[in-house]
């Protein structure tokens, strides 16, 4: 999902538009907008993409000064409208907007202890824990009573929070995913906060800096200021820089072009092969090939022509899209193709049905021979944290060796960078260590199923 919010402006819902826009690529099942006047919260909210959700008159019901802005895409709770972010409520303290970017691991557990207790839920999405425990905290202060709320929460949240008066940006002990705090340039009064800095470039702001891990930063007419929850080892998901993030965004000081392009120096490196072309798999491994190409010295073409009117193929939910997606989404071009030796580069290989798609596509095109290379670890394990990966035994690598996963491909050869070269590749000056969990079976945070139900997906 995207997270982004604003304070202190008099066009806080176009520019939060603007934002959700840039932020697109992390989610299109639905969008929404927040905003807060005098007290009041003020909502649209609706299935579909943020350029159809906004429309005819959209903003008219969204004043303030203050927002909030969200776009999904399924981790936990189904695809429904019920499930659409921000979500609000009106407690006995006043209201409160929240949208939230990542998977909560015990949102099972608290949700049917909350239930136990008598809570009504008016969603399926985790994130509506945090709400029911802010709401019952017996704190003084708003801050004190999400304080109290995170203490009990465990996994991912990237949260952007509005009140009354107040936005707030929340970021969790571990740091799993992005959010980023930002300035208007001509408004320096008015900060800004998003998943990606990509926001930042569509609505001329500067970026400040990443909202620490632990970190909540609370923004008010007084200032900023920050409690810090607690912290954690820092695990910041390395597939937002393999895939996920546009690579124009910069990541906890790690920019996502840099380090997609060193993935595929060091694949290169890796996994060499003599070949005729480089060719990357659009859009999403088109850094990592020109990377790959640098390396190799190996020509890059765009032997693969994509349509840019359909959505990523894997994040819609239907398997009967998806399998229709590759052909809808991509083309190849045989007078690139034809009897050359190709290296084609993906960023990720999960399933192995799009990959297989394409490989022959790429030899019915008239390539001699295809390479495969992954300029990722294999995806051997699902992710609890916010990333909807398929469950383990829909990963094709968490039960094949390459070789075997190769003959099914129909490729050449194929093969992945490893987890090893993977670290080299985005460690920047940062100092960021990341979570590889999908890649290695490691867990920062374990999933907490409670009894008798199955696990949240
Ligand atoms: Fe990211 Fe993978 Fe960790 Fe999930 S398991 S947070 S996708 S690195
Ligand atoms: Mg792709």
């Amino acid at each position: 999902c995207g997270v982004f919010g604003i304070f202190n402006h008099s066009e806080a819902a176009n520019l939060t538009y603007l934002g959700l826009h840039a932020l697109q690529h992390r989610g299109q099942e639905s969008a929404g907008i927040v905003t807060s006047q005098e007290g009041t919260l003020h909502a649209v909210r609706k299935m579909g993409h943020v350029a159809d959700v906004f429309v005819n008159g959209a903003f008219a019901q969204l004043p303030g000064r203050i927002a909030v802005g969200h776009v999904r895409y399924t981790t936990a709770g189904g695809s429904l409208p019920k499930n659409i972010q921000p979500l609000t409520a009106e407690y006995r303290h006043g209201s409160v907007a929240l949208a939230h970017n990542g998977n909560l691991v015990n949102a099972e557990q608290l949700r049917e202890e909350l239930e136990h207790d008598g809570a009504i839920f008016s969603s399926q999405s985790d994130t509506e824990v945090i709400l029911q425990l802010l709401a019952r905290s017996r704190e003084a202060t708003f801050v004190e009573r999400l304080c109290d709320a995170l203490g009990r929460v465990q996994g991912a949240y990237s949260l952007v929070v509005v009140t009354e008066d107040k936005l707030l940006a929340v970021r969790d002990p571990h740091g799993f995913r992005p959010l980023v705090l930002g300035r208007l340039r001509n408004h320096p009064e008015c900060y800004v906060v998003a998943s990606e800095t990509c926001a930042f470039d569509l609505i001329e702001a500067d970026k400040v800096r990443d909202i620490a891990p632990g970190e909540i930063l609370v923004i008010d007419h007084s200032g900023l200021r920050s409690v810090q929850l607690r912290r954690d080892n820092r695990r910041f998901c390395v597939f937002e820089h393999v895939y996920f993030a546009r690579p124009d965004s910069v990541l906890d000081d790690l920019a996502v072009y840099e380090a997609r392009i060193a993935m595929g120096e060091q694949l290169a490196r890796e996994a060499p092969v003599e070949a005729d072309l480089v060719v990357p798999v659009p859009d999403s491994g088109v850094v990592a090939a020109l990377g790959f190409a640098k390396a190799s010295k190996i020509p890059f073409e765009m032997g693969l022509i994509r349509n840019h009117y359909v959505g990523r193929t894997f994040i819609e939910p239907k398997d009967s899209i998806r399998h229709f997606g590759v052909k809808l989404k991509l083309n190849p071009v045989p007078q690139v193709l034809r009897g050359k030796r190709v290296v084609v580069v993906d960023d990720s290989l999960v399933r192995g049905t799009t990959s297989r798609k394409i490989v022959k596509m790429i030899r019915a095109a008239g390539a001699s021979e295809v390479h495969l290379r992954i300029s990722s670890p294999p995806v051997i394990s699902p992710c609890y944290y916010g990333i909807d990966t398929p469950t383990r035994s829909e990963l094709i690598a968490s039960s094949h060796t390459p070789d075997e996963i190769a003959r099914y491909l129909t490729a050449d050869s194929l093969a992945y960078l490893t987890p090893e070269g993977l670290m080299k590749a985005v460690r920047g000056d940062s100092g960021t260590t990341y979570c590889d969990a999908c890649f290695t079976g490691r867990y920062p945070l374990r999933f907490i199923p409670p009894p008798g139900r199955r696990q949240l997906r």
